[in-house]
Formats: structure tokens, sequence, C-alpha cells
């Protein structure tokens, strides 16, 4: 059978597992590491990068790189790479495309399957968006699972015989989904899932960034278009000052100039924890609502839970910890990694579609995040008024589901109907999502109420087919949403696979010294004018060995380079973010 890989496709970092000799396993990148940045860059020899050595880029040339595409997902949103213009679909392609390679090299077999997890507050849009960036990728997409629901996979894989009703909090770069669920006798059931789709550790480091820069006189959005340099550097200090405040009580941060470099001399400014702390309050506020809904819609107050699990690399902020311990009166579980859990609960998905012996006392069941139901009018007074939601499955409904609801015409003669599907929580349809359409013709001629049949049967990659039909007609009418105009035509799709077919891909042997270029390159605007030349001759060394393609060659201008480093006193192996 061929392999399935569990992928979590992260704002920050992607990942990917897979279920191996009884137990879900990582798969490391090229460089050896587990999480790739989900960063794309593309140079300006018109070569694709993506990873660790695009993040190197983004510091030094923003505009050749995109970050944090997942937050465009399903959107119109286009993202402008080096001059080109790229949707977020095609640039997760790329990060997939990257992952798939590094699963390819490392199990030695082609990968053409996988499971791909989406943040549970994802609508509709946003998981086509995900199946298709797959598809660009060459993966069959066997099923989309929300990311806390894989996270609470791998915890129920290790800990089948508990009994307990588990909270799981994920606050990853760019998201924060909140899932509660019960588990007992191998069973793992999603009770309710509530969440947010703006809020995430990119926004506490932007807060940060946001009040550095406000201190200058200026407003993080202006200067991002002014000084593009000087923010994407400072917003580098920012992040890195943001998780070393997770173990330090206090940090310095240094300022870059306009061209964002750094110098010894570069003005400081030191932020304490409690300061910080103070700073992203109106963020730990905001996590609150979320929390409060999932216990609501699963009737459950803070003290019913047993363990609140800890995803996703935001939530190692002390503030983050600290609002879980008073929320709930209780230490939250970190048992394992929060960056590494959701793809490995992936890996534990892909089995159970493998029907894997290892998982077969196992049984998850989830829920559908958000409310379905069509547009209806409503009555007042010999006024009819259109614009009106009528949920048909409800929010927290587990799923697979079918409902059926039964609906009346409201004039006279009418003779078809415009069923338009809505997901969302409001009372009026314009401030949900319009998901589809299906039009049922064919209703007899007669007074009004005639009465016709409206189903919904949600699936478990959250997929929705819609079915009608007028009772007094043998016709059945059925649209799944997946296959509207939604997706991308195959036209489409084929246009896509070639705009991404042009970039140029590095072997993956040249990935390492490509990163160690940019890493480089990155290092000779920040250190001193008097170690510069040496470092430029190692580096032009270096760049000259890489075109001449001579293995050997590169091999030796790069131990150079490296020493180079090392007796500059900086450490590439061993660097930091
Ligand atoms: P995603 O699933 O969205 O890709 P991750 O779970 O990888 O996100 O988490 C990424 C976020 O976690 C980033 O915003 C990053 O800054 C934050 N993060 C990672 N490590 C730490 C840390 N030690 N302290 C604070 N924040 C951290
Ligand atoms: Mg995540």
């Amino acid at each position: 059978m061929p392999p399935i890989i569990g992928i979590d496709l992260g704002t920050t970092n992607s990942l990917c597992a897979i279920f191996q000799d009884g137990t879900p396993q990582l798969i490391p990148n090229a460089f050896g590491e587990n999480l790739t940045p989900s960063i794309v860059c593309v140079t300006e020899e018109g070569a694709l990068l993506v990873g660790a050595a695009a993040r190197e880029l983004r510091v030094t040339q923003p505009d050749r790189c995109a970050a944090c595409f997942k937050r465009f997902m399903g959107s119109h949103e286009q993202l402008s790479l080096a001059g080109k213009q790229y949707t977020p679909v095609e640039l997760s392609s790329l990060v997939l495309k990257s992952l798939r390679d590094d699963a390819c090299h490392h199990l030695g077999t082609d990968v053409t399957e996988a499971v791909i997890t989406v943040p549970a507050y994802f609508n509709d849009n946003q998981r086509q968006a995900t199946k298709q960036a797959g598809e660009l990728a060459g993966l069959r997409v066997k099923r989309i699972v929300n990311e806390p629901t894989a996270a609470a996979l791998t915890y129920g894989f290790h800990d089948r015989d508990s009994e307990k009703k588990i909270l799981v909090i994920d606050l990853g770069g760019g998201t924060f989904d909140v899932t509660y669920m019960d588990v007992f006798e191998g069973t793992l059931e999603i009770v309710s899932t509530a969440g947010e789709s703006f809020l995430g550790g990119e926004d506490f480091t932007d807060r940060l960034l946001a009040s550095l820069l406000q201190k200058q006189g200026r407003q993080l959005e202006t200067a991002e278009l002014q000084e593009p340099h000087r923010v994407a550097r400072l917003r580098q200090q920012c992040e890195m000052a943001k998780r070393q405040l997770t173990k330090l009580e206090a940090v310095k941060i240094k300022l870059p100039d306009a061209a964002g470099h750094i110098a010894d001399d570069s003005l400081t400014v030191n932020v304490t924890r409690t300061a910080y702390a103070k700073l992203v309050e109106p963020l730990i506020e905001r996590l609150k609502q979320p929390v409060a809904k999932a216990l609501r819609d699963g009737r459950a107050s803070p003290d019913n839970i047993d363990d609140v699990i800890l995803v996703g690399g935001a939530t190692r902020m002390p503030a983050v910890q600290e609002f879980v311990r008073r929320y709930f009166s209780k230490e939250p579980l970190c048992r394992f990694n929060p960056d590494e859990v959701v793809a490995l609960g992936a890996a534990v998905q892909a089995a159970l579609i493998a029907d894997d012996q290892a998982v077969d006392d196992l049984v998850m069941t989830d829920v559908c995040p958000h409310t379905l139901g069509v547009e209806t009018v409503k009555e007042f007074a010999n006024e009819v008024k259109p614009g009106y939601f009528t949920p048909i499955i409800h929010r927290n409904t587990t799923i697979p589901v079918s409902r059926e609801e039964l609906f009346r015409t409201v004039a006279p003669n009418q003779r078809e109907v415009h069923v338009v599907v809505y997901q969302g929580e409001h009372r009026r349809v314009e401030q949900n999502l319009k998901i589809g359409e299906l039009k049922v013709t064919g209703i007899p001629p007669g007074p009004a109420g005639k009465e016709f049949y409206i189903r919904f049967t949600y699936d478990l990659n959250g997929i929705l087919e819609v079915e009608a039909y007028v009772l007094a007609s043998p016709k059945k009418y059925r649209t799944v949403l997946t296959h509207n105009a939604r997706g991308l035509s195959q036209a489409e799709l084929d246009e896509a696979i070639q705009k991404l077919q042009s970039l140029k891909y590095y072997p993956r042997e040249d990935l390492e010294n490509q990163r160690l270029l940019r890493y480089c390159e990155r290092l000779v605007g920040e250190i001193s004018p008097f170690q510069r030349p040496q470092l430029e001759s190692a580096i032009d060394h270096f760049e000259s060995a890489m075109s001449s393609g001579d293995k050997e060659s590169v091999q030796v201008a790069q131990t150079t380079l490296l020493q180079t480093l090392s007796m500059l006193g900086y450490d590439f192996r061993g660097r930091g973010e």
C-alpha cells in the first residue's frame, strides 16, 4: 500500500509525519530539521527557495519573500513575490511540494497521498483551497483534519485507556483554536470547537513591533510601506525577543537603521517580561471568548475539564500559560512538543484511513465547526423580508451528519426555488459566508405553501452535499458544494501547475549551501566594517565554487567559509532563529 503522509501546513511552520512501526514519526527535511518555515522566496536568479533558506532572505529582501499566506487561504487575495502575483493556494502548494520531496527522500519511495490539517475554524472555502494546494503539489488529499483534532489524536493514541474531558488550546502563528473533547475507552469524541482565524503568535510579535515603532513616532502600517527593510529587521528582532522572554525576565532589542542594518553601536531598547505581558494583555483577553464558547457549546464549565492540552508554538509564552492557569485553576499539559503534536496526529489519522492494525482500537468522531443553512424570507405583518439565515446543521454537530428540513414556497404559482447555502452564525445571511447555490424547478402550479425538502449531508472532510426535492415531484436536485464554481477548473489547475513549473528548483543537495549563502549575505550588513572584507571574500569564493558546480571545490570553499564565520564569532550550524 502506498504511504499516506500526515501534514501540518502551518502559518509559520509546516511539518510532515508518517505512521511507521506502530507509531507516528516525524519526517526531517533536507536540513535534518522537523520544522520547515512556511516561507517561499524567489531569488534574483529566478530560483525558488522554500523553508529555512527563504527565512534568511526574508530579512534582507522582504519583497522577494512571501510568508503567512495561510491567513489568506480561500480568499481572492494575491501576494506579490519578486514582481509576480501568486495565490495563497499556489504558495501553499510550494510548501507542500517541499514537504512531499522531503518525505519521498526520507522514505525512499514516491509519496502521492496525504492527510492535511487545517484550523478547526477554517470555513468551506479555506478547506477547499487547502485541498487544491495539495493537488497542485501532486498529492491526493485523503482527508482534511482539524488541527486540534489531530493534536487530540496524538494524545489519544498514547493514552487510550483513560477516561477524561480534555480541552485542546492551539495558539499557532496566525490562528487560535479551542476544542473540547471526551475520551473514553479508545474513543475520542470531539464535542465542540471554537476559535478565531486572525489571532496568533504573529500578532504578539507585531504588538511589540508596533510599540517600538510608536516610540519613534511611527505607525506600523505606514512604516512597513515606507521602510520595509527597517521593519523586516525589527520584526525579526521582536520575534527573537518575544521568544527569549519565555525564558528571560528582560531582553535588549537593537534597533536597525533604515536599511535594516544593526551595528554594535545601534540604539537598544530594554523590554521586561512584565512590560511585554502588559503590552499583550488585549490579545490575551481575546483568548477568553472562544474558550468560553467551546465550553458553552459542550455544556461544560472550566472545572469539568480534567486536562488542558497546549498546542502551537505561541502557547510557550508565559502569559498564555498563566491565562490557562487562572481560567481553569489547573496546570496545563505539554507532554508533546507543541510544534509537533498536530503533524503526529495527522499521521495517526492516516493510519486510521489505511486501517493500520496499531490503531484498530481507536475511534474518533469530529464535529462541524460552523452552522450551515439556507437563505429564507420572513413575513412580518404583510411584509415579506428576504435575507434571513435558517440553519439546517447546527455548529458542533457530530459528523458525518445528514439532516433534512421542510420548507414551503412563498408565492402562488411559484414554479422554482433558488436555494442559497450559507455558513455562519448570524441571523442575516449577508453576515455569513455564501458557499453555494442550487435551483429547484418543476414545482407544480398552485397556491403558496407547496412543500419541498432540503437535505444537507456533511462528510468527514467538512465538505457539504445539498439535495432538494419537491414532494409532488419524483425529481431530486443535488449538488456537492466542493464541485461548485469555487473549485479550480482543470484548465486553471493546469495553468497554475505550469506557472509554478517555470520556477527553478534547487537540487536537494544544494539547499544547505543556499541557506549558508543567504545567512552570510545577511551577516555582511551586520558585522563591523573591519571584518566585512574578509567575510565578503570568503562568500565570493564560495559563490564562485557553487556556480562552477564542482563538488570538491564547493566542499573546500564551504569549509573555509564556515571557518571564517567562526573566526568572526558566528556559528552557522548552531545559530538561533
Ligand atoms: P503555526 O501552526 O501557525 O505554523 P506554530 O505552532 O509553529 O504555528 O507556532 C508558531 C508561533 O509560535 C510563532 O508565532 C512563534 O513566534 C511562536 N513561538 C514559537 N516558539 C516560541 C517561544 N519560545 N516563545 C514564544 N512564542 C513562540
Ligand atoms: Mg499549527
